[in-house]
């Protein structure tokens, strides 16, 4: 199969949009991450995505919609209060909800379980081709599975050459992290993968929200988690990366002696540093992750395929506080490294 990349004009739309409705794949851009999307309501579309992808069938998709309204057909109650605030403060953007799932969501989508999870895109391409498409349409991450999430067509291309007819073409990512997924069929606000959308905004708007403990630990020896994707292997780089948190002066100390070692053993290592730090390391190869947790979010996934593009075989990023955005951060960086996370 040919992949084309075509920038979203009214036409490319049309044709996606048609695609889509003919039970194929068509990769396009969110404000998170480059979403693969198939009709969330056609069980062989949808069969499609996981074949794409290598994604294990036990992970179910995101439904994205273009409308408020498009909700209901798809879930089995009505919307509580504190779900209608968090839509009317979050959407359209990069928040997720999870609700009972009507009959009309196939199994596939929601990989067996009797909730589906759905999102409202902020990014207007992502709106046309929902609306054109005129279904909601499933979609997870663009990627292989266990590769970095794409922020560019490029990533997708290089993922997903000759798996799928087309990639639409939006730019960067802007936000960079899938979106916050939050378990709504509880008394509380659930967060089971943190995202743009931070657990203290959400909070405000709903009196409270909780994260799940798994955010920021492996599983444990057959732990059942309460979001299947928690379970798999995610995001990593082909090199071994370790992050390091503290005091910053001990964690670049730590680093440059990690680097130095690695070094003399022959190895390619990489070092991801803060923006602010980028000089404290000399000659030694570095990247910058950016200025603060917003940036080091826009360009996390891009910079760990650099890393493969670079053949570092061992990488060593400085860790953030994971709070706010910077949890989203720590919770991507911790799943890349298999949570190999130094406090020093
Ligand atoms: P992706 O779109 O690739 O970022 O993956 C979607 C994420 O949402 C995965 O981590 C899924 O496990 C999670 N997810 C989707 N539907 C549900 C659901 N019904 N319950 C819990 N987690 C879900
Ligand atoms: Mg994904």
């Amino acid at each position: 199969m040919i992949t084309r990349i075509l920038p979203p004009t009214d036409a490319a739309i049309a044709e996606a949009a048609a695609l889509i409705r003919a039970g194929e794949l068509v990769a396009f851009p969110t404000e998170t991450v480059y979403g693969l999307g198939a009709d969330g309501l056609n069980r062989e579309a949808v069969a499609k995505i996981f074949q794409a992808k290598g994604r294990p069938g036990d992970n179910p998709l995101i439904l994205h919609i273009s409308a408020l309204d498009q909700i209901a057909p798809l879930i089995a109650c009505e919307l509580s209060s504190v779900a209608k605030k968090m839509a009317d403060a979050f959407w359209p953007g990069p928040l997720t909800m999870i609700f009972p799932k009507s009959a009309r969501v196939p199994e596939n989508v929601s990989a067996g379980l009797s909730t589906v999870a759905i999102r409202f895109p902020a990014h207007p391409d992502a709106q046309r081709l929902i609306a054109a498409a005129e279904t909601p349409i499933a979609a997870p991450s663009a990627n292989r599975s266990g590769k970095p999430s794409p922020t560019t067509a490029n990533h997708v291309f290089e993922d997903m050459d000759g798996r799928i007819p087309l990639i639409l073409d939006g730019g960067e990512c802007l936000v960079g992290v899938e979106s916050t997924v939050v378990d709504m069929t509880g008394p509380v606000p659930h967060i089971l993968r943190p995202g743009g959308i931070t657990a203290e905004q959400i909070a405000q708007v709903a009196g409270a929200s909780e994260v799940d403990s798994a955010v920021m630990r492996p599983l444990a020896e057959g732990e059942k988690p309460r979001s299947p994707g928690m379970a798999h292997r995610h995001y990593a780089p082909n090199g071994q990366l370790t992050v390091f948190t503290g005091d910053s002066d001990r964690v670049i100390q730590r680093i440059q002696s990690e680097y130095d070692c690695a070094k003399a053993n022959g190895s390619r290592p990489l070092i991801l540093s803060m923006e602010a730090h980028v000089a404290s390391y000399g000659d030694r190869r570095i990247e910058s992750l950016g200025a603060d947790e917003t940036a080091m979010a826009h360009r996390l996934f891009a910079l760990l395929r650099d890393a493969d593009h670079m053949e570092a075989d061992v990488l060593f990023a400085e860790g953030v506080e994971a709070k706010g955005v910077g949890l989203a951060v720590m919770n991507r960086l911790g799943r890349a490294a298999a949570f190999h996370i130094v406090e020093v």
